[in-house]
């Protein structure tokens, strides 16, 4: 799986911290358990990526189409977003205004990226769950929807799943 970023200044035990909104707190010093956590954490968010990356790296050749057809992108949450350009005529052609695709979100454009952040996230959070095997899985939960006779977008599960995730089913 993906390199991990093994370095120079990966010591637990370094004086000085200046990035730590966890341990605020005045006079609070993070002790070497806290340290431990952080260390395990980050750990955990290289391994979703790792373990997203082949269905990251398909998000990331749609948006060089994206930038080199004179869309933008930009990082939110922890994920690149790319708009405009490539990604508009994309959306225009298969129906959606936002499309998940590992740790990049295709939008048709900034502000429905900004719309739709919430349940996009979630399928993020799917990807890190399912890693390579979420692009198959959702095809086949799409055609298990249909052969139910229902909507293959609509009742997807991993659909109904970021809806639950996005509050949008609670209207
Ligand atoms: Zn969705």
């Amino acid at each position: 799986m993906g390199a991990r970023p093994r370095g120079r200044s990966r010591g637990h035990r370094e004086p000085d911290r200046r990035r730590g909104p966890h341990t605020a707190g005045p006079g609070a010093r993070p002790g070497p358990g806290a340290d431990r956590g952080r260390g395990r954490r980050f750990a955990r968010r290289v391994a979703c990526y790792a373990w997203a990356s082949p269905t990251t790296s398909l998000g990331l050749l749609a948006g060089l189409l994206t930038l080199a057809s004179g869309g933008g992108a930009r990082v939110r949450r922890g994920a690149l977003e790319f708009h405009g350009g490539f990604s508009r005529w994309f959306g225009g052609r298969c129906g959606f205004e936002a499309m998940t695709l590992g740790h990049v979100i295709l939008g048709r454009s900034a502000f429905m990226l900004d719309v739709l952040r919430d349940h996009e996230q979630a399928h993020v959070r799917q990807v890190e769950r399912w890693g390579p095997a979420f692009i198959p899985a959702y095809l086949i939960a799409s055609y298990l929807a249909w052969r139910r006779g229902g909507h293959y977008y609509l009742d997807n599960w991993f659909e109904r799943d970021a809806r639950r995730a996005a509050g949008e089913d609670r209207r």
